[in-house]
């Protein structure tokens, strides 16, 4: 696989997670997840945490500044200077122009958006599923169709948007884990 700098696009519950953890492996890069590093503030009870704690759990987004700068912050460490797999950012246009910019400030252009497809339905019953496994708090059904709401209306614009720069690359994500990670290093290859 030729790609490093690698942002991986998906509805809630396609399988992001799982398969940039395992496209990381693969890649020798870091896994830079926003979620997680939400998460993490959340838990320690910084001030960021503090104040996206309450937008995480009804499902809306976390302020364009606050995620950009977060992201802007991680992507300058030196580990992520050999490239990087991006888990859920960017998810709104300004979010993406801002990567952009970082990227070309830095001079290390994205090589690939990957797309991970599923069906809408299917999503919401692994998200349900995941939520008992896991226990995570922005898992229930009303939170769940909240932020398939906020894909549908402010990530999934960002499709046309890679499209536009040819970088977009899209994988069926319904099947194993096995399945999809194959697809994905074919469209990698
Ligand atoms: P995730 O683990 O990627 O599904 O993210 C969990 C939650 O963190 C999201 O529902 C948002 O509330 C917040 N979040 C994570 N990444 C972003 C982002 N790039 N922009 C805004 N909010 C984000």
């Amino acid at each position: 696989m030729t790609a490093t700098r690698v942002v991986l696009l998906g509805a809630p519950g396609a399988g992001k997670g799982t398969q940039a953890a395992r496209l990381v492996k693969r890649l020798g890069v870091p896994h830079v997840s926003t979620g997680d590093m939400l998460r993490a503030a959340v838990a320690a009870g910084t001030e960021l945490g503090q104040k996206a704690k309450a937008v995480m759990e009804v499902g809306a987004l976390v302020g364009d500044d606050i995620v950009i700068a977060l992201a802007g912050e991680r992507l300058r460490e030196q580990d992520a200077a050999g490239g990087f797999v991006l888990d859920g950012y960017p998810r709104t246009e300004a979010q993406a122009e801002a990567l952009d910019r970082l990227l070309e400030e830095l001079g290390t252009p994205l090589d690939c958006c990957l797309v991970i497809a599923v069906d809408g339905e299917a999503v919401v019953r692994r998200l349900m599923g995941r939520a008992e496994v896991e226990g995570r708090s922005d898992d229930n059904e009303e939170t769940i169709r909240e932020r398939m709401r906020v894909y549908d209306d402010q990530t999934a614009p960002l499709l046309d948007y890679y499209r536009g720069s040819k970088l977009l690359r899209e994988v069926d994500g319904m099947g194993s884990v096995d399945e999809v990670f194959g697809r994905i290093e074919e469209a990698l290859a």
